[in-house]
């Protein structure tokens, strides 16, 4: 490819993470039609074409799987933790977990937000068992 032609950047395509009264929340979408809950905007709800609503989805949820990226990333060093979450009521989310030590979480541990991390991704981490 040959440069960027002089276009400008594209949009960020990332779930937009807003402030929110408990801290952090998604800024997501809920079909009116089937209440599917929804990441990323779109036209209608990808399941039944219904039409979508905005909600706010507090950073809240369970793990639904996690890993550890050994390999560095521009301006991500190396060992970096991610998680999917499901949230509470809401979609699943693309996540940070906080650290170091980068550590994987065990699929169905609860989490909250802590954050974001520099580059804007959300970051979360294990909620303590007394506050479960
Ligand atoms: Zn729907």
């Amino acid at each position: 490819m040959s440069g960027d032609r002089g276009l400008p950047p594209l949009p960020d395509s990332r779930p937009l993470i807003v402030p929110d009264s408990a801290g952090l929340a998604l800024a997501g979408w809920r079909c009116r039609d089937c209440a599917a809950p929804l990441a990323l905007d779109g036209p209608w709800c990808p399941r039944c074409r219904g039409p979508l609503d905005t909600e706010r989805f507090p950073l809240r949820g369970t793990v639904w799987a996690s890993t550890i990226l050994r390999v560095p990333l521009p301006g991500r060093p190396a060992p970096t933790a991610l998680a999917y979450v499901d949230l509470d009521g809401g979609p699943r989310l693309l996540g940070h977990l906080a650290g170091p030590p980068a550590e994987r979480l065990r699929a169905g541990t609860r989490v909250r937000g802590a954050g974001l991390s520099e580059h804007g991704d959300p970051l979360f981490e294990a909620i303590p068992e007394e506050a479960r």
